[in-house]
């Protein structure tokens, strides 16, 4: 498999900035503190790609990177913030929804879940979209370092019933690696750069 470059393409607040809509481009999101940042940094395999620390309650942006020619891994802003202000929870709701409806280029989509706390109502939400238009799915159950083998392989079937017929499950560890290589693997597939 080709060595990831990955360049940072731009951050966008509306639809307006995105980058063209031509290639294509798998995005992540997940919940606030899931491990997202750190699986995109561990699956394309740059220290620090997208930024660990995140403030609570700043704008909330779509970050765009390039990871070969026309080839792209879309950073979508973390949900769940308990303390961010409604108007800004629908914000991110409309920049979220509008992305899914605009990109053609969209082809796979990759939901960070930390294992322990299985899925929420805006993971469910963000399966139900990505099925509905058809865009394959990626659940990667992040953190399995923290629970036994045993623990994990029963939070993973649970999960599983509760996700959309479809789903890919991979259970994945920064701190052990698990299924990084089956996760980059996909993003690989999806992109067609393998
Ligand atoms: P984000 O808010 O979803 O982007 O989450 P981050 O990537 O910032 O991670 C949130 C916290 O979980 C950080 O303290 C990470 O170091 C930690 N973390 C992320 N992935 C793992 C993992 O696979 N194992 C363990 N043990 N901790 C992790």
């Amino acid at each position: 498999m080709q060595a990831f470059t990955p360049v940072f393409l731009k951050s966008a607040a509306r639809p307006g900035d995105f980058p063209g809509d031509l290639g294509r481009e798998v995005a992540v999101v997940g919940r606030s503190n899931s491990g997202k940042s750190t699986a995109i940094n561990t699956v394309v395999g740059v220290r620090k790609l997208a930024r660990v620390s995140k403030t609570p309650g700043r704008t909330r942006l779509i970050n765009f990177f390039e990871l070969a020619d026309g080839r792209r891994i879309v950073d979508l802003p973390g949900y769940g913030f308990a303390r961010v202000p409604l108007e800004m929870r629908e914000q991110w709701r409309a920049l979220v929804e509008a992305y899914f409806r605009a990109r053609r280029s969209l082809v796979g989509l990759i939901v960070t879940v930390d294992i322990r706390r299985g899925l929420s109502d805006l993971d469910e939400t963000m399966l139900t979209l990505a099925r509905g238009l058809d865009v394959p799915t990626v659940l990667l159950l992040t953190k399995a370092d923290k629970l036994s083998r045993g623990a994990g392989l029963s939070r993973r079937r649970q999960i599983e019933r509760e996700a959309p017929d479809g789903t890919i499950v991979i259970m994945f560890s920064a701190v052990s690696r698990a299924g990084a290589d089956e996760a980059r693997t996909q993003l690989a597939d999806w992109l067609d750069l393998a």
